[in-house]
């Protein structure tokens, strides 16, 4: 039984930075019953983490808050290497473009973490009045390990905190500059470290899934007894957002500023005229930590004026600045208690700014972990599925920091002059190029496990299983219209059987085809095993095909395709014409050539089968109808007939 104190609740997330942000919002719009809490009287204001790589524009347009960030982002198009010349200066050595043409349809951009918290935070109270809960905090919890099993049962009981506003509000004295806010005078006064004796303004919360994604000093991950694992020897960063006012010509593009001996400069253009400045400010002992005071305003345009002479660069406008420190670590395990308790973001990995990683990986850790936690909670999948995310994730941040550790060596050595050796022009410019695909989050590939299974490369040269699906441009069969195929993957929980059966009027391509559609459709097939009694057929796995076919003859042919293929009637009678779609040319946007994209044979045709993160779980041939369902079989879970 349950008292006033007392409240249950399906996941319960602590923290809403990036991390935290990302799955209320996917798990408000799935409907899933959440609360997020956060120990901060209000979001970040200013500055912190500004890239927005081209797979997290990918997931913004799945999860369908993409059209704000489009409006207010910054994209950079190039990045301009500077070395040290002969005369003690710097000149321009090298430039790269910054997203590689074809990589993605979506450019990255830079945009401040205090706008990308803003939308989600609108986003979920639209999608289901989920707000954040803040001054808010975790004291203790406790877990029943012999309920871990049971689906029904909330295991994990939390004890959470309601903190006093911050002693500056009433004071009056609102700090500027350094720290997560603009009104706290340090980042490590959390509210759970001052929660003393006093019980008052708590509340016990039963809950099912524990989520913390509550920074690099997590409560949740030191409360499970899991530390950071990594590099002892930390440096520490300056990081400032200023209007400039200068005589480099490249202002307004990115710029990576290597001098002989004054350091390096990283300088990224963002909205509103402004400009991100990076500079690493020096090295710590272990244990020791930075003396943040010390590391004043004053000393980081200093500190870029030196390394940007001869030529002049000045400051006529601050809008934030932070010193912090990193090191490049990462937790043993991401998971406990029969995942039941997760950590992601922050909380499970660190590493350094310099390639815009920080904000993007951690919203990429819940995204992938999101839906999972919702078909779980539905029902719609066996727990294990969970266990995926730790697997996943995992690699991703130990290629990360790998990837960050070779980088950020190039990134901070000195210089190659004629009198010493150093990194080169050559090496910076290998390191960029090198670096571009991973970067922009496109080359995370997940191993094969449960939900990653089948490749058969020679049916789909291009596509990559356990990659996110690219896109190409087809043409909508029913109304010309020219769609982004990635784009139809809406991150609304589903699961997509992508059909290409090549050109249909070819009497074996349709014949296979209708076989295959017969099979998907019958009572074995996997949309109708496991939708539920009563709801669209396509509310769990939707079926999509690709013609290699011109639209006009699709039109006529339709209705002689088996009824699981055919547009699905949506409530009020409309119909989701856009199921059949045509690799040919558009009237106005040009083709897209999809096939030959996803190296897909035309004769032969195969079935792509995705996730509802947009990652690719196998590639079968048209005749694995059975093979498609066996893998559905393996992990999803047939509602009960009075469901
Ligand atoms: P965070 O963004 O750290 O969010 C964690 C959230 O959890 C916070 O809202 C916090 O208040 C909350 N929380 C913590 N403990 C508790 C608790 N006990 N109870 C309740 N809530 C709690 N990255 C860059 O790329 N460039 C930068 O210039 C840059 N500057 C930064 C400056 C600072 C001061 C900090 C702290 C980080 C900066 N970062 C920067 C890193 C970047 O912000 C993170 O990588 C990114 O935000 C990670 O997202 P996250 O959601 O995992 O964690």
């Amino acid at each position: 039984s349950v008292t006033t104190n007392e409240s249950k609740v399906d996941v319960l997330i602590v923290g809403a930075g990036p991390a935290g942000l990302m799955l209320a919002t996917q798990l408000s719009k799935l409907k899933i019953d959440t609360r997020i809490v956060d120990k901060m009287a209000h979001p970040v204001l200013r500055g912190h983490a500004d890239g927005l790589q081209c797979r997290t524009g990918e997931v913004f347009e799945a999860l369908n808050v993409h059209r704000e960030f489009d409006a207010e982002t910054h994209e950079c198009a190039e990045v301009i290497i500077w070395d040290p010349d002969q005369n003690g200066g710097i000149h321009e050595t090298s430039r790269v473009v910054d997203t590689v043409p074809g990589m993605s349809r979506v450019r990255h951009v830079n945009l401040g973490q205090d706008r990308v918290e803003a939308i989600f935070i609108d986003a979920m109270k639209k999608a289901n009045n989920l707000e954040v809960e803040r001054l808010t905090s975790p004291t203790s919890f406790t877990v029943d390990e012999t309920a871990l099993d049971d689906n029904d049962a909330f295991p994990i009981t939390v004890t959470l905190k309601k903190l006093p506003p911050p002693a500056e509000w009433a004071n009056g004295d609102v700090k500027s500059g350094m720290y997560r806010s603009n009104l706290f005078t340090d980042e490590s006064q959390t509210a759970s470290n001052a929660v003393e004796a006093d019980h008052s303004g708590e509340e016990t919360v039963h809950c099912k899934y524990l989520v913390g994604c509550d920074g690099a000093r997590s409560w949740v991950r030191k409360n499970l007894g899991l530390e950071l694992k990594g590099d002892s020897a930390n440096v520490y960063w300056g990081a400032f957002d200023a209007v400039v006012d200068s005589d480099l010509p490249t202002t307004r593009m990115k710029n990576v500023i290597h001098s002989k001996d004054a350091g390096t400069v990283l300088m990224v253009p963002r909205e509103d005229g402004m400009v991100r400045v990076y500079t690493q400010m020096g090295e710590l002992k272990p244990g020791e930590r930075v003396d943040r005071a010390a590391v004043t305003i004053e000393k980081l345009m200093e500190k870029t004026q030196q390394v940007l002479k001869p030529y002049r660069i000045d400051f006529p406008y601050i809008d934030w600045y932070t010193c912090y420190e990193i090191g490049q670590r990462v937790c043993d395990t991401f998971s406990q208690y029969k995942d039941h308790i997760l950590i992601a973001g922050d909380a499970c990995h660190t590493h350094s700014p310099k390639a815009g990683q920080g904000m993007n990986v951690s919203m990429m850790d819940t995204f992938n972990l999101g839906w999972k936690l919702a078909s779980v909670l539905r029902g719609q999948a066996k727990r294990d599925i969970l266990h995926t995310y730790q697997l996943e994730r995992q690699k991703t941040a130990h290629q990360l920091i790998e990837f960050d550790r070779k980088f950020s060596a190039l990134f901070t050595g000195k210089a190659k002059t004629a009198e010493r050796a150093g990194v080169s022009p050559e090496e910076m410019r290998k390191a960029w190029d090198d670096s571009i695909r991973f970067t922009s989050g496109t080359g995370v590939v997940y191993e094969p496990n449960m939900i990653v299974g089948k490749a058969n490369p020679w049916l789909a040269k291009n596509i990559t299983v356990g990659s996110h699906f690219e896109n190409h441009q087809v043409v909508g069969a029913f109304n010309a219209h020219a769609l982004q195929l990635q784009g139809r993957l809406l991150a609304d929980g589903r699961w997509r059987i992508v059909i290409f059966p090549g050109d249909i009027r070819n009497k074996d391509n349709f014949a296979a085809l209708k076989a295959l559609g017969d099979a998907l459709g019958s009572k074995s097939g996997p949309a109708p095993k496991y939708t539920p009694k009563g709801e669209d057929l396509d509310s769990v796995i939707q079926t999509l095909t690709v013609f290699a076919t011109p639209h006009r003859e699709v039109q006529y042919a339709a209705p002689t395709l088996p009824s699981i293929l055919q547009p699905t009637k949506k409530p009020h009678g409309i119909k989701d014409f856009d199921c059949f779609m045509c690799d040919e040319p558009s009237y106005h946007s040009g083709e897209g050539k999809a096939y030959a994209g996803y190296g897909i044979d035309p004769a032969v045709g195969c079935v792509v089968v995705v996730r509802p993160d947009q990652h690719v779980s196998g590639v079968f041939a048209m005749d694995e109808a059975k093979e498609i369902s066996d893998f559905f079989d393996s992990f999803m879970i047939a509602p009960s007939p009075k469901s």
